[in-house]
């Protein structure tokens, strides 16, 4: 059966509308997108830009091609982990020279957590022994694999080696309070994801950092699916951590290096275990000792990937010209009207007998820059969409789930997309063998 004409003319001028209306329009032309590509995992590893894609070319041929080791100096290529972590913390909300780039989410979470652990459990300066009485790291039960896997890593090492134990303690997102208020005396340090990965449900961070800092419990942040699209304000939340990627909305390309956020309160008393020679306060005496930078930089390990950090300093570079509240207001929007059109256009065909249901919040300004839906079939799903030119990603068990990274896409592309998902819904051509086949990555 045909999808209703009339309906499909109301919503593509719907969509043209909202299009003329859209401030952050002009963006779009920044990025190098291939024709046709409806990209809707932005929030999984966002596009190349033309600003990036220069400045790669310049990193290799000019700055490491010509100038060699005298880059380090002549491209000021030793500061930029700082340069770039500045960038980072004007668009979350933190202090200058509180965020440095290095690493990855997983590295930075174990040199974090390790120093909270320890930092909560500091003997205090009158008392003869050291009593350790925080051991838990209390996450949520759904919280990104790789967070609760470092925590399990570290409860190893530290229960094995230390005199701190470490106990990793999970709970569903909605008995995170009651955890704080019973547990709160045992616990070091409260290690939530901002915007969950899965359904895109987004954690108060005001209300949950002062109701921990009330128990005395050090909070850390994973801003993975918040930096670069939705306002976060680390200072004003006084919180103590955060890490976050920049692979994701903030464009810096695959594997590109990660962030780590320290409220400037705790640098002097921190102590993180990856003591490498970047993080020592004078590298380039070659000291025999280690004696932590007094700044961020000493979160530093190793040397930094000058490449990859090259490019995701001029990727960063687009959110000069754009306010994050925009970002966060184009994002609602496009999530919104893609919705509407699912529905709609759903809507048109007879009921299914085997339809998508929402596995997220209702209400797109409830929810990070992403719509989840369930199905048995999900990555089949997902593999007929990525044939039709339709790229999202699939998580397992059986989530679709679809990202909206505003500041390359338009209205036109979410009418277009939902035409394609509610085809592939009606007809089934997920049914088809080769949507079947598993890829290793998903
Ligand atoms: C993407 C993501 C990660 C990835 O961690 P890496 O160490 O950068 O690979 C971690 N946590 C969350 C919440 C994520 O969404």
């Amino acid at each position: 059966m045909p999808v209703d004409t009339g309906l499909a003319t109301t919503l593509l001028d719907m969509a043209e509308k909202l299009n003329q209306e859209d401030p952050l329009a002009s963006l779009l032309d920044e990025f190098l997108l291939p024709d046709e590509l409806i990209y809707l995992d932005g929030n999984s590893l966002g596009p190349l830009s033309k600003r990036a894609k220069v400045r790669a070319l310049e990193v290799v041929e000019q700055q490491w091609g010509n100038g060699l080791i005298g880059s380090w100096n002549s491209y000021d290529w030793i500061n930029l982990p700082k340069t770039v972590g500045n960038k980072i913390a004007r668009l979350t909300g933190a202090d200058p020279d509180s965020v440095i780039c290095c690493d990855s989410i997983s590295v930075n979470l174990f040199k974090l957590l390790s120093a909270g652990l320890l930092l909560s459990n500091q003997k205090s300066p009158n008392s003869e022994t050291s009593n350790p009485s925080r051991s838990i790291v209390l996450s949520q039960k759904d919280n990104f694999p790789t967070d609760l896997y470092m925590v399990q890593g570290l409860q190893q090492l530290m229960n094995s080696v230390s005199h701190t134990p470490c106990e990793l303690m999970t709970v569903a997102s909605d008995k995170i309070v009651d955890a704080i208020e019973q547990h709160g005396q045992r616990i070091a340090v409260l290690m939530l994801t901002h915007v969950n990965f899965r359904n895109g449900d987004i954690h108060d961070m005001q209300s949950l950092t002062s109701l921990a800092h009330e128990k005395g419990i050090l909070v850390l942040w994973d801003l993975a699916h918040s930096a670069g699209v939705l306002p976060v304000k680390l200072d004003e939340c006084d919180v103590d951590f955060a890490v976050g990627c920049t692979y994701k909305y903030l464009n810096g390309g695959p594997g590109a290096p990660g962030f780590a956020y320290v409220a400037p309160r705790l640098l002097g008393q921190l102590s993180q275990p990856l003591s490498g020679w970047m993080g020592h306060k004078s590298p380039f005496d070659f000291a025999h000792d280690y004696q932590k930078s007094e700044g961020i930089e000493q979160l530093l390990c190793g040397t930094p990937s000058i490449i990859s950090m090259s490019i995701l300093d001029a990727a960063l570079d687009i959110f000069d010209e754009v306010n994050i509240f925009d970002l966060r207001d184009k994002s609602v929007a496009l999530n919104g009207f893609f919705q509407s059109c699912v529905e709609q256009l759903t809507a048109s065909f007879p009921a299914s007998d085997d339809p998508l249901t929402l596995a997220c919040n209702v209400d797109a300004s409830m929810r990070g820059s992403q719509i989840s839906y369930r199905h048995k079939q999900a990555y089949a799903i997902c593999q007929a969409l990525i044939n039709e030119g339709v790229i999202s990603d699939f998580r397992a068990p059986d989530i679709l789930r679809i990202g909206f990274s505003p500041l390359f896409l338009s209205f036109t592309d979410m009418l277009k997309a939902a035409q394609i998902l509610t085809k592939i819904m009606h007809t089934k051509l997920y049914t088809q063998p080769q949507f079947h086949i598993k890829n290793a990555v998903t």
